[in-house]
């Protein structure tokens, strides 16, 4: 299956990466529920035999403990008939290990031995889980990146995968067998090991469901689903049932480490359905990533509140209003290889306008550097100033589309406790505001009352 361009659709930030920041997600729970002859979780994979990818995160795997855990989990699902493929990362802090022990010869890697160093942290486990099944009484098979032939372009350490050649796990499928395929990991046009970035496991699982047509995608995590906002600010916060594609790519790219963000865009592009689930507890329905179109369910108008506390905000004044200032600005910014998120620019006025951007708090002093030493004299700006105490926080929610008065809402509410909205930017599915940060906490709690998102939905 070809499986190129996958990564470029739908992108509704101006900025895609993950920014660390850890958002919406629950830390885990280590309950457990006996289980009794009741399904897995209410699904219409229940009724059905499926074909399942299951990716496992570094702490679903990070012992050989949890590896047989993972093991009974899958020998549960193979009991009810059902046809699974594994997808696992490293052990945790594995790969973390892997690149420090790099960095001690080479303070800079050189990409490709790199890649071939932390590609051994997927391969240990797709061995150790392959033999934890076996044990299990369960046929099962280990394959490498290179092996499956997860065919990549050779980026080395953020590879894109371009395609997947499914015929071998779809044999051993046939053949009763479970399929434990590394994650993170492919291969190039000319043999070479890569790897697709930190996080990439997930998109592994999500392009393997996709090559496969899986019935389900299963993101196994140490978090139980995705929340309507962090649990650890707003105690009132709910385990989402569903949420949309549309609306996850924009939580993962305002923040969110839940999933890696090219793994929903592969979900959105190829329709696979994702869900993620906690692996420590025994039973749980996660949150299903859906697709409105797809989807009869009634929508909640906002599903979200996102923030980000490492915000910065810059702006240049007295910019002469020309053709390609916008340009002169942020082209200097971007070769420095630094991402900028909300974009400004006044109206004009007696031929100079201001224009202001916010960038991450990290590289704050970078990018002022570069707008006063390189930027300013050149355009003939009349100032630069900077505030690096900046935070963002979005309401995001499909619903947008059909009901207006969101925006006045989210500003209302924040009037009425006094904090001031220093830039705003939207989309079609959310509407992000900068403000002080020593103001996130209490206007992510004000703004998630009034979203009504601590009631129990319908
Ligand atoms: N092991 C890789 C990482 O730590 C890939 C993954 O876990 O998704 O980034
Ligand atoms: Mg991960």
């Amino acid at each position: 299956m070809n499986l190129s361009h996958a990564a470029h659709v739908g992108c509704l930030s101006a900025r895609c990466n993950c920014r660390t920041g850890s958002l919406y997600w629950q830390p885990c729970f280590f309950w457990s529920i006996a289980l009794e002859s009741r399904p897995l979780f209410k699904s219409d994979i229940e009724n059905i035999v499926a074909l399942i990818v299951q990716k496992y995160g570094g702490t679903s795997v990070g012992s050989p403990e949890r590896i047989k855990n993972v093991a009974r989990r899958v020998a549960k699902f193979k009991a009810k008939g059902h046809q699974v493929v594994v997808v696992v990362s490293a052990m945790s802090g594995e790969t973390n290990r892997l690149i420090a022990l790099a960095k001690e010869i080479q303070t800079h890697p050189d990409p490709r031995e790199l890649d071939v160093i932390v590609s051994t942290g997927e391969q240990v486990t797709i061995g150790l889980l392959a033999m934890a099944l076996k044990d299990a009484g369960l046929k099962a098979k280990s394959y490498t990146g290179a092996q499956v032939k997860i065919l990549t372009d050779s980026a080395f350490t953020k590879a894109r995968i371009v395609s997947i050649d499914e015929q071998n796990i779809r044999a051993d499928l046939a053949n009763d067998c479970v399929v434990v395929v590394a994650g993170f990991q492919g291969v190039d046009a000319d043999g070479n090991i890569t790897t697709l970035g930190r996080g990439g496991s997930d998109t592994t699982g999500v392009a393997v469901a996709a090559a496969l047509r899986a019935d389900e995608c299963q993101i196994y995590t140490d978090v139980d689903g995705v929340y309507t906002t962090d649990p650890r600010m707003v105690p009132e916060a709910r385990r989402l049932k569903t949420i949309t594609f549309e609306e996850m790519l924009e939580m993962a790219s305002l923040g969110s480490k839940v999933l890696q963000i090219r793994s929903v865009e592969f979900a959105g592009k190829y329709k696979v359905k994702l869900r993620v689930l906690s692996s420590f507890e025994e039973e749980g329905e996660g949150t299903l990533i859906t697709f409105e179109d797809n989807d009869k369910m009634e929508q909640a108008i906002i599903s979200g509140i996102a923030f980000n506390r490492d915000e910065a905000k810059i702006t240049v004044m007295g910019v002469p209003d020309k053709p390609g200032i916008a340009y002169q600005i942020l082209g200097p910014v971007s070769d420095a290889n630094i991402d900028v998120d909300i974009i400004i620019q006044n109206v004009g006025v007696d031929g100079t306008t201001d224009f202001s951007f916010t960038v991450h708090r990290n590289e704050f002093a970078k990018a002022m550097d570069i707008l006063k030493n390189k930027v300013q004299p050149h355009i003939g700006a009349r100032d630069v100033i900077g505030d690096s105490k900046a935070a963002k926080v979005s309401v995001v929610g499909v619903g947008m589309r059909s009901h207006v008065g969101i925006a006045s809402k989210m500003f209302r509410t924040l009037a009425e406790e006094g904090i001031n909205i220093q830039m705003i930017s939207t989309s079609e599915i959310k509407i992000s505001v900068v403000i002080d940060e020593k103001y996130l906490e209490l206007a992510v709690r004000v703004l998630h009352k009034a979203f009504g998102l601590d009631q129990e939905d319908a």
